[in-house]
Order: structure tokens, then sequence, then C-alpha cells
């Protein structure tokens, strides 16, 4: 069986998108709002010779804002469970939040190599805000831009590399 990739972070950071970079396909419904359900959650991903699953996680958010934070779980649980190798997902456009922080706290008891990869960086100037996402403690963050495929090749390194 293939190594599972599963790609964990709050709504709207750009899992789906950068899922679909992933893939190589377009079939993922992406949208502005949170808690879209109709994403396609399974693909196969290829790189330097490497085969593996990756889920996007949230694939599986929950309508609502009070739901959010229970999606949140249900993915990292999902994540913990299935997951070879993590990529937690942050966002430089907005910065570290609470919600990343709470995240991070489900990820830390996983004891599953974890990439975090900060999404958006779609400029040299937010490429100066993935640094304060070294404080999570999860090793150097990967800077990368789903709408411009920017760092997806970084990412992937570092995936495989942990597989
Ligand atoms: P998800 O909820 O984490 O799956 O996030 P989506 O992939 O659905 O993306 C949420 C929003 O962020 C959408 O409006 C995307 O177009 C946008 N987005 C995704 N990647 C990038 C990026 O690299 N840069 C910018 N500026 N926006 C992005
Ligand atoms: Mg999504």
């Amino acid at each position: 069986a293939r190594p599972v990739v599963a790609i964990v972070g709050r709504p709207n950071v750009g899992k789906s998108t950068v899922f679909n970079r992933i893939i190589g396909e377009r079939l993922a419904i992406v949208e502005d709002k949170p808690g879209i359900t109709r994403d396609r959650i399974y693909g196969i991903g290829e790189w330097n010779g490497k085969s593996f699953s990756i889920i996007d996680t949230g694939g599986i958010e929950l309508d609502g804002e009070d739901m959010i934070l229970k999606s949140i779980r249900m993915q990292a649980e999902l994540a913990m469970e299935e997951a070879d190798v993590i990529v937690f997902m942050c966002d430089a456009k907005s910065g570290l939040t609470q919600s990343d922080e709470e995240v991070a706290n489900l990820l830390y008891r996983s004891g599953k190599p974890i990439v975090i990869a900060v999404n958006k960086v779609d400029n040299m100037e937010r490429a100066d805000h993935i640094y304060e996402f070294y404080n999570l403690g999860f090793g150097d963050p990967i800077g990368v831009s789903g709408s411009h495929g920017m760092g997806v090749g970084d990412l992937l390194d570092a995936i495989v590399e942990k597989l």
C-alpha cells in the first residue's frame, strides 16, 4: 500500500488549492467560504519516483462558525490515525492565529512526522511572514503559493523526505 499524507489546517488557508496542485488535477472544488463539503478528499501524488496517497482533511469541514473547532479536531484526529506524514498548513496572509495554535496543540501529541507549510506566499513581502511560524516548533516552515504554484516543489521534497 502507498504511504499516506494528510493535509490539516483551519478553514480557508488553501488546503484544497495545494491538494489540487499536488494531485495535478482540477477536480476538487475550491470556494471562498469555509465549510465546503463537496471537495474531493483523496488523491494520488507522485514526486521523485515516490507515490503516495494524499488526504485533504478539509473536505470534511462542517458548516457554521461554531463547528469550525469541531471540524479541525476531526481533521486532526483523522490525520493522526491515517497518515504517515502530516502537512500542517497555515496562511501567510492572515499570519499565525489562535486556531493554528489549537491545531498545533493537537498535532504535538501525534508523534507523526509533520511538515509545516505556509500558503499564500504570493510575493517577496509575504515571504517575510513565514518566520513567525517557526514558533510552532515543527521545524522550517515551507512557503508556498497554491494559486501560483510557487514552493510546491519544495513542499513535495519535504514530504517525500519524511515518507
Ligand atoms: P481550504 O479551506 O483550506 O481548503 O482553502 P481553499 O483551497 O478552499 O482556499 C481558500 C481561499 O484561499 C480561496 O479563495 C483560494 O482561492 C484562496 N487561496 C488559496 N491559495 C492561495 C494562495 O496561494 N494565495 C492567495 N492569495 N489565495 C489563495
Ligand atoms: Mg478545502
